[in-house]
This record gives structure tokens, C-alpha cells and sequence, in this order.
């Protein structure tokens, strides 16, 4: 067994809505099955804001965020094979499983039975440790939920995949993207512009819809074909019932009526974005041509080692913005105002 110094530097937010501040904290001592590794690099994602203001309810404070993580292993448990000293791995939404129901054994450990572990803002399996995330300069794990990050990807881009890239990734290989296949996206943030870069990759046709016009030469450099400014209701007539697969990644409330009208017979909207609030769906807009309205969350660990795997093989990583850790509230402020490209990512140096 390595020696480990479990103490801890991150940034938690204390109290509902309060801005991020620095914080220490310790991570547990390593069992056997465990890697502790030092982070170089954590995502923001905009789930981490809705937490961290308690926007979905039932926050957990002191929280420290985080679900995109990166970093190279220092020390490991007296039980571990997969990983070595030195290696790079990843860790994305969750950090542990049941382990035994039939989703966990078919390696979809995010639709767990029994509820995944969450990296944060919730309780280990003991039901009493509460997870700390990835806003921090350590983390340890049990080797069975971590990732090996391919070598050849650039790191500063790669925290994202680990939540952003894998909930992108997930349906479009769900709804079988590929050649003939027209996909929209709905919201050009980190998601979104996984989404561009991994339907492209795949070889769909996609579509941007964006209610921010000066993102348009991003949207194409990523991929896209066409760009789509939602402020003007007639692109939605323009659109109609021309599309197999949309995916929607906006964080705010949306009509969700107006792009079930772009799908085509038998098409599917997939609900990523998580906001707050209901969706209030039309009847006739879905029996209209057969239409689904679906819903895709991350995905499991097989899905985000072949996605990390199909980066390296078409050299996809996220577009980033590298910051400092006292940069965070103000990440925040600019994610929210739909200010990011297209992905914050704390130097965990900083921390
Ligand atoms: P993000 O970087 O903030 O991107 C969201 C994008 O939505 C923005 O860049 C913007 O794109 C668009 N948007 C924002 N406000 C809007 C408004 N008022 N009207 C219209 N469009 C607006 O967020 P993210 O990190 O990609 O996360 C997106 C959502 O997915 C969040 O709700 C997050 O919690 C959720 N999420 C879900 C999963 C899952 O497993 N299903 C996983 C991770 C995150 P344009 O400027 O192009 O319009
Ligand atoms: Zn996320
Ligand atoms: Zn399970």
C-alpha cells in the first residue's frame, strides 16, 4: 500500500446560492481496491451550477463540485491491477454502483437500481460519507470507476469528455447517428459542441440551433452544416419536419413544442438539458408523424472508456477555456449568460 496524504485543498460552496470559496478537507485513506491521484484539471458544467445554487433541491452544503475530472495516479491500494503510479485517468459523474443489479451488470452503472453514487452532492454507499467532487487537488476512487485517459489526447481539453463528451456521445450512439441521418443540436454550451464534434464524427448531418447568433463560425469549425438562429419563429416553419434526431442541451426552460415540429416521421427529441422546471408537451405535436420525446442521462462505464477511445482515434477533445480557481463565481456568471467556448476548466494547480 502507497502512503497517501489525505489532505485536501478545493473550493465548496457553504450554503445554498453563496459563491465558491476556498476549503480544505481530507479524502479517505486508501483501500485496497482504491487509486488516489492528483487532479490537473477539472470541468465546469453547468449540472455543477444548478447544484451549487440549488436549483434542483436537496443540495448537500459544504459542497464541493466537479465532475470532470483529470489527473495522473500517485498512489494505489494493495489490491489494484488496473492502474499504476503515473498513469492518467479520468473520473466522470459518478464514483461508485450497486454493483449487482442487471443495469450495473450491463454496464449502464449511470441507470443503476439502486441509484448510482454521485461524484458529489450526495452519499458513498455507506449512506453517511458525503462524496466531495472534482474542485480540488486530490481525489481517490475504486479502480473499477475510473477511466484510462488515451496518452495521445490534450489534456486541458479532456476533463469535459468525462460528462459533457459521454452524455453527447450516449444517445448519439443510442439513435444509431451516422451517414443519412440529419441531427440538430439544441444549445451550442459544453455539451452542445460535443454533441457537434461527435454527430459530425460520426458522419450525420447536423444542425445548430442556437439563440446566440455570433457562435455561428464556431458551430461550423466544429462541424456543423447548418446554423440556426432561434430568435426568428420562422425558422421553425422553415425546419418542419425534416429532422431524425434533435438533441437538446439547453439549460433554461425552452418550447419544447417548437422542435418536436422539426422531427419527421418516426424522429426523436432527446431531453439532456436539466432545467429546473417541466416541459409542457403538446399531444398533437407527438402523434404527428409517430414522434418520441426521450431522455438520455450520461452514460456507463464501457460507453465512456469507447468514447474516450473514439477521441483518440478522430482527435476530439473540448474546446476550453483553461482558469485559475479563484476564477470559478466568475465562470459561473459567464456559463449562465451563455459566455463560455466552450467549456470552463480549473487548472487544479491553482487550488
Ligand atoms: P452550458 O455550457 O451553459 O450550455 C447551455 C447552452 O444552452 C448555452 O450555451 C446556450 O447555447 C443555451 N442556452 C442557455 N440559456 C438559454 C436560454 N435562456 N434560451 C435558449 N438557449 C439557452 O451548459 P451545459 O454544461 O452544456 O449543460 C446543459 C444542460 O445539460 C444543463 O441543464 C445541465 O444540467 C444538463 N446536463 C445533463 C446531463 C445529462 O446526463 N442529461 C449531463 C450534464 C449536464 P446557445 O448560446 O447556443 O443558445
Ligand atoms: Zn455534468
Ligand atoms: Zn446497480
Amino acid at each position: 500500500m502507497d502512503n497517501f496524504d489525505t489532505e485536501t485543498r478545493g473550493y465548496a460552496v457553504l450554503e445554498a446560492k453563496a459563491p465558491l470559496v476556498p476549503y480544505t478537507f481530507n479524502r479517505r485513506d486508501l483501500r485496497s481496491g482504491d487509486i488516489a491521484f492528483d487532479i490537473k484539471y477539472a470541468g465546469i458544467c453547468h449540472s455543477d451550477i444548478h447544484q451549487a445554487r440549488e436549483e434542483w433541491g436537496g443540495a448537500i452544503f459544504p459542497m464541493v463540485p466537479g465532475h470532470e475530472i483529470v489527473g495522473v495516479v500517485t498512489a494505489i491500494g494493495s489490491g489494484v491491477t488496473k492502474f499504476a503510479v503515473g498513469d492518467t485517468v479520468g473520473v466522470g459523474v459518478f464514483i461508485d454502483s450497486c454493483r449487482e443489479c442487471e443495469n450495473c451488470l450491463a454496464g449502464q452503472q449511470q441507470y443503476c437500481l439502486k441509484g448510482m453514487t454521485g461524484t458529489y452532492n450526495g452519499y458513498e454507499r455507506d449512506g453517511t460519507t458525503v462524496a466531495m467532487g472534482g474542485y480540488s487537488n486530490k481525489f481517490v476512487i475504486d479502480q473499477d470507476y475510473a477511466l484510462k485517459v488515451p496518452a495521445s489526447l490534450e489534456l486541458t481539453g479532456v476533463a469535459p469528455l468525462l460528462c459533457a463528451g459521454i452524455t453527447l456521445y450516449s444517445p448519439l450512439r443510442h439513435w444509431k447517428a451516422g451517414p443519412g441521418m440529419k441531427v440538430g443540436v439544441i444549445g451550442l454550451g459544453g455539451l452542445g459542441h460535443m454533441g457537434v464534434k461527435f454527430a459530425a464524427a460520426m458522419g450525420a448531418e447536423v444542425t445548430v440551433f442556437s439563440h446566440s447568433a455570433n457562435k455561428e463560425a464556431d458551430a461550423k469549425a466544429m462541424g456543423a452544416t447548418h446554423f440556426v438562429v432561434t430568435k426568428d419563429p420562422q425558422v421553425f416553419t422553415d425546419n418542419a419536419e425534416s429532422f431524425d434526431l434533435i438533441l437538446n442541451t439547453v439549460s433554461a426552460e425552452l418550447d419544447i413544442n417548437q422542435y418536436l415540429g422539426l422531427l419527421k416521421l418516426d424522429g426523436t427529441l432527446v431531453v439532456i438539458g436539466l432545467p429546473g422546471k417541466p416541459y409542457e408537451v403538446t399531444a398533437f405535436n407527438l402523434l404527428r408523424l409517430r414522434r418520441s420525446l426521450a431522455g438520455s442521462m450520461i452514460g456507463g462505464l464501457p460507453e465512456i472508456q469507447e468514447m474516450l477511445d473514439f477521441c483518440a482515434e478522430k482527435n476530439i477533445v473540448s474546446d476550453v477555456e483553461v482558469i485559475k480557481a479563484d476564477y470559478i463565481n466568475e465562470a459561473y456568471d459567464r456559463t449562465v449568460s451563455s459566455d463560455v467556448k466552450y467549456r470552463f476548466v480549473i487548472d487544479a494547480s491553482t487550488f
